[in-house]
């Protein structure tokens, strides 16, 4: 998979995606990043990027033109032209189900918007999809770019030593992770669960589901209800 990022700070995106398990995947070619400067796209010789909102108010806005010129150049002798999203305080709310729907696709590009955000006609033109990463604004897309980056690229096969390590996590299968725990047994009093150390496979998958069952209903009553209703379904 190829990820192009479009942003004013594309070394904070290089350096993000350069560690951990994003790194050793980019590393072991399981998904290849571009991190690329919008004001290298600029026609103008102070590389200019934004400019005064038409109707007034407060701020600056991305112009059309650096973006649009972004995306050509990134999806030049592609066969296919790339999916392009743009994180914004306005689309849908990431989920574990999209991040899995978007890690099938072969190259997507992210736009990190700033400043009062984009101007809206390069979005009508260019941009696929919206999404945010929650119902809050940050000051430009890079960190939200970058979070989407991460769970798509844990998604893809290889990046993790068994899919089992995502499929068990919270949020795959609609519920909550089970409690974790790792040496000693007893550290402050508290003991780790004996069924954990009993070696019974069975008992341990049938404790685990209870607890992912249990404090999915405790922590996220809206996720149980949903889970819930999808697994009275035939
Ligand atoms: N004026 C815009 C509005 O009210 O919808 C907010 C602009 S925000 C200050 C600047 C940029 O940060 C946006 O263009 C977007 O790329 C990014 N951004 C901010 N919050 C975000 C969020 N919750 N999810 C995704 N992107 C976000």
């Amino acid at each position: 998979m190829r990820i192009d990022i479009l942003t004013l700070f594309p070394e904070m995106c290089e350096r993000v995606l350069s560690e951990s398990i994003v790194g050793r995947a980019a590393a072991k070619g399981i998904v290849t990043f571009g991190c690329h400067n919008i004001r290298d796209y600029t026609l103008d010789k102070h590389n200019r990027v934004d400019d005064a909102p038409y109707g007034g108010g407060m701020g600056m806005v991305m112009q059309a033109e650096p973006i649009d010129r972004a995306i050509q150049a990134v999806s030049k002798g592609c066969e296919e032209r790339p999916y392009v999203i743009y994180l914004s305080p306005q689309g849908k709310t990431l989920t574990q189900q999209k991040a899995l729907e978007l890690s099938h696709m072969k190259h997507l590009v992210l736009l990190c918007g700033h400043y009062e955000g984009v101007d809206e006609r390069v979005l009508e033109q260019d941009v696929d999809e919206e999404l945010s990463i929650g119902d809050y604004v940050l000051t430009g897309g890079e960190l939200p770019a970058l979070v989407l980056a991460d769970c798509i690229t844990r998604l893809l096969p290889g990046a993790l030593s068994d899919a089992i390590c995502f499929e068990e996590e919270s949020h795959f299968s609609g519920l909550l992770e089970y409690p974790q725990y790792t040496r000693p047994v007893e550290w402050n009093g508290r003991r780790v669960p004996d069924v954990l150390l009993s070696g019974h496979h069975a008992n341990i998958s049938a404790w685990r589901h209870e607890q992912a069952l249990e404090r999915t209903r405790q922590k996220r009553p809206d996720l149980f209800e949903k889970y819930q209703e999808t697994e009275k379904k035939p």
